[in-house]
This record gives structure tokens, C-alpha cells and sequence, in this order.
């Protein structure tokens, strides 16, 4: 089996990209220390990146969401793992992820985190799969749309290959053949 990258996004644009984004945010939350909530595993690059770019102090934290039936494919049940004890009521929570496919794992997660009474959840994700959405999912603060391909690198993987990519590219797998 051969994988190869075909790039995407170069590491360039997207350092500008979270930049902007980082500005934004920084402007928006100046009157609050809002809780920036990552998606493990493919938000941690881009969140990493990210909060060294605010100018403003916030509070971080992560969670899980894993999710039951075939395994490539989200289902739409996702059970939310918060990784500490961090308050949640009254807070202003800032969710970040890799990317919006579906959907139904971020407006699951959003459903679960308000049973916890914040005072208001945003979502920034670094990329949005608009061709796969299956609900109506509002994302505040977006870096790039993509195509409908498998993406990978700047944290997302493929069976864990291709995290540690500073560009954001799409995979194809080909079947070597035999001779
Ligand atoms: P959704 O619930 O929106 O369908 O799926 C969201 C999650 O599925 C993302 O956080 C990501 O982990 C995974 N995912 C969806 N599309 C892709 C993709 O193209 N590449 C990678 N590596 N992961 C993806």
C-alpha cells in the first residue's frame, strides 16, 4: 500500500492564517479569560500554536470525544471526556478543533458542555468540510474550507501517520502492484 500527500495549505498560510484568528479572538474575549477547550487528538497542534498568538490570558483545557459504531465513519453518538475538573458554569468556553466534517461530534460536544450552564460556547476550527456536513453546525471562528478529501498534517492523522506535517495536505492510497 502506497500513501502519498498531495499539499494543500502551505505552513505559511497557515501561520497567517492563525494569526488572524488569534487577533480576533484576542479583540473579542478582552473583557473575559475565556476557557479554550481542545478536541484531542488533531486540535493540539493548531491550539498550541494558537494561544501563543492571543494577547490575551485564557485558561486551557481538553477533551475527548470518542465516538461508537464503524470506526472511520462519525456516528452520532459521541461520549464527551473532559480531562480535569475545570468549572465550566458561568465560563465563556472557546471550543477548538481540527476539523468540521459532519458535525455531529462538535454539536454533540456542544450539547453535552451546556447541560454544565456556561455562559456562552464559540467554536474555532482551523478547517471545515462543508460538502460533509450533516447538521447545522455555526463555526465562529474558521481558518480554511477544504474539499471533500482525506486531510491530513498541522495534527490531523491518518492511523497516526502524518501528525508532525507543518502544511495541511489530502492523502491518496494506492495498492502497490505486484510484479
Ligand atoms: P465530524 O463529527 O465532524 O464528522 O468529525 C470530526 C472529527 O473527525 C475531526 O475532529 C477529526 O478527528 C475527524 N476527521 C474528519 N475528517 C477528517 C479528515 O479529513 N482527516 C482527518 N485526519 N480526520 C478527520
Amino acid at each position: 500500500m502506497e500513501i502519498k500527500v498531495f499539499p494543500l495549505i502551505s505552513e505559511e498560510e497557515i501561520q497567517n492564517k492563525v494569526k488572524e484568528l488569534a487577533e480576533r479572538i484576542s479583540k473579542d474575549y478582552a473583557k473575559s479569560k475565556p476557557l479554550m477547550i481542545g478536541i484531542l487528538k488533531g486540535a493540539w497542534v493548531f491550539m498550541a500554536d494558537l494561544v501563543r498568538k492571543l494577547t490575551i490570558p485564557v485558561e486551557c483545557d481538553f477533551l475527548r470525544a470518542s465516538s461508537y459504531g464503524s470506526s472511520d465513519e462519525t456516528s452520532g453518538t459521541v461520549k464527551v471526556m473532559l480531562s480535569s475538573s475545570t468549572t465550566i458554569e458561568g465560563r465563556d468556553i472557546l471550543l477548538v478543533e481540527d476539523i468540521v466534517d459532519t458535525g455531529l461530534t462538535l454539536s454533540k460536544i456542544v450539547k453535552t458542555l451546556a447541560h454544565y450552564n456556561p455562559k456562552t460556547i464559540k467554536i474555532c476550527s482551523l478547517l471545515d468540510k462543508p460538502a460533509r456536513h450533516q447538521t447545522n453546525i455555526n463555526i465562529d471562528y474558521l481558518g480554511f474550507t477544504v474539499p471533500n478529501k482525506f486531510i491530513v498534517g498541522y495534527g490531523l492523522d491518518y492511523d497516526e501517520k502524518f501528525r508532525y506535517l507543518p502544511y495541511v495536505g489530502y492523502i491518496e492510497i494506492a495498492e502497490k502492484s505486484k510484479k
